[in-house]
C-alpha cells in the first residue's frame, strides 16, 4: 500500500479506467483487464503481486506508475460500530468518509470534495470552507484503503462535499466502481446526494444509472433559500422535474432527504407542500432526524412528528421511510463532517 506521496512523474493507476490502464503500459486488453481487476478488487498490495500478467509488464509498470490507494491518517469508531476515517492526500487536503455496517450491508459515505463552498448554515462542512475538488483516487480510495474492512455493497456520495461541484471526477469514479472489471457494484447501489446544482445533476443523469437523492430541507423556496443558497440559482422544482423525467426512463431510484427540525419545517403547512410537491413523482422521501451544531438553537423534530409525515406521506401515495441515524456520536452523521477527528 503506498502513501499519498509520489513524484510528479509517477502515474497513479488508481483512478484509471481499463483501457488508460493498457494505454500506459502500452499492453493488450487481457492484460490491463487483469491490472483493472487487481486493483478495485482486492485491497491492492505490491505490483508484484498482479497475477496473469507477464512479469515484464509488472516491472514496466512499476518504472512508471504506482497502485495509488492510500491509507487514511486517523479513525474513530463509533458506539453503534460506525466508523469514521480521516484522509489527507497529497495536496495536504483533508477529507472524511465514513463506514457504517449492518446485518445485510456494508455501506462506504465518501467525499467528493474536501469541505464544501455550497455554504449552507446548518453544515459543518459548509462552516468548514472549500479546500478544493477530490481527484478520481481521492474518491476510489475511500471505498478500497485498507481499514475499509469487507466486501463494499453500498456507496453513498453523502460525505463531504457538493457532489455535482464536481461532477466530472464524481461520474468517473462511478464508472470505475460500477464496471465489470472495476469494483462491479451495482449501479443501483449508489446514490449520490445533491442540493441540486442543475447542469451537474442534468449531467449525472444523462451520463449514469446510479441513484440521486435531492437534499429539500422545505417544499417553499423563500423558507429553502435560507438553508439552501443554492436553491437561489437552482431551484428545488427545477431538480425535481429532472428526477421525474428520470424516474420514468429508467430503473434507479430518485429520492428526496428530508431533514427535520422542530417547529421549522415540520408543519401541517409543510405535509401539505411536500405533497404537493411529490405527488405523481415516484420520488421516495427519506424522513431524517436533525443533527445540532454547537451552539445551534434548532433541534430534531421528536419521532411522533416523523412518524406522522411518513404515515401521512404513504397514504397519499407517496414512498417515504424514517431514516435511522448512526454515528453521531463521532459527528459522522448527516452534516457532521468537518475533517476534524
Ligand atoms: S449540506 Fe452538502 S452542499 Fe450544503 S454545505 Fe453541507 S456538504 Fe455542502
Amino acid at each position: 500500500m503506498s502513501g499519498p506521496v509520489k513524484e510528479d512523474t509517477m502515474k497513479s493507476l488508481c483512478g484509471l479506467t481499463a483501457s488508460e490502464i493498457a494505454e500506459l503500459g502500452e499492453c493488450n486488453e487481457k492484460h490491463s483487464l487483469a491490472i483493472a481487476n487487481w486493483l478495485y478488487k482486492s485491497k491492492p498490495g505490491g505490483m508484484e503481486l498482479i497475477p496473469d500478467v507477464p512479469r515484464k509488464l509488472k516491472e514496466k509498470l512499476k518504472d512508471i506508475s504506482f497502485p495509488g490507494v492510500f491509507a487514511p491518517v486517523s479513525s474513530i469508531r463509533s458506539a453503534d460500530g460506525t466508523v469514521k476515517f480521516l484522509f489527507r492526500n497529497e495536496s495536504g487536503q483533508e477529507f472524511e468518509t465514513v463506514l457504517l455496517r449492518d446485518a445485510k450491508r456494508t455501506t462506504v459515505c465518501v467525499s467528493s470534495q474536501s469541505g464544501c463552498r455550497m455554504g449552507c448554515p446548518f453544515c459543518a462542512t459548509g462552516k468548514y470552507g472549500f479546500r478544493g475538488n477530490l481527484s478520481v483516487r481521492d474518491i476510489l480510495t475511500q471505498v478500497l484503503a485498507p481499514g475499509i474492512e469487507g466486501k463494499v455493497t453500498h456507496v453513498v456520495f453523502m460525505g463531504m462535499g457538493e457532489p455535482m461541484d464536481n461532477i466530472d471526477n464524481v461520474l468517473r469514479a462511478c464508472e470505475i466502481m460500477t464496471a465489470s472489471w472495476g469494483m462491479a457494484i451495482s449501479p443501483g447501489k449508489i446514490t449520490v446526494s445533491t442540493v441540486g446544482i442543475t447542469p451537474g445533476v442534468r449531467k449525472y443523469l444523462g451520463s449514469c444509472n446510479s441513484n440521486l437523492a435531492l437534499s429539500l430541507f422545505s417544499p417553499f423556496p423563500e423558507e429553502r433559500l435560507r438553508s439552501v443558497p443554492a436553491e437561489k440559482s437552482y431551484p428545488a422544482r427545477e431538480i425535481i422535474e429532472l428526477m421525474k423525467s428520470a424516474t420514468s426512463l429508467k430503473k434507479r431510484r430518485m429520492s428526496v432527504a428530508y431533514v427535520m427540525i422542530r417547529g421549522v419545517n415540520d408543519t401541517a403547512a409543510h405535509l401539505e407542500a411536500l405533497k404537493g410537491l411529490l405527488h405523481g413523482s415516484g420520488i421516495r422521501v427519506n424522513l431524517l432526524p436533525y443533527h445540532q451544531l454547537p451552539g445551534d438553537v434548532n433541534i430534531s423534530s421528536p419521532p411522533e412528528t416523523m412518524n406522522k409525515f411518513r404515515h401521512e406521506l404513504v397514504i397519499s401515495g407517496i414512498s417515504a421511510s424514517i431514516r435511522k441515524s448512526k454515528g453521531a456520536d463521532i459527528s459522522a452523521a448527516c452534516g457532521l463532517l468537518a475533517a476534524g477527528l
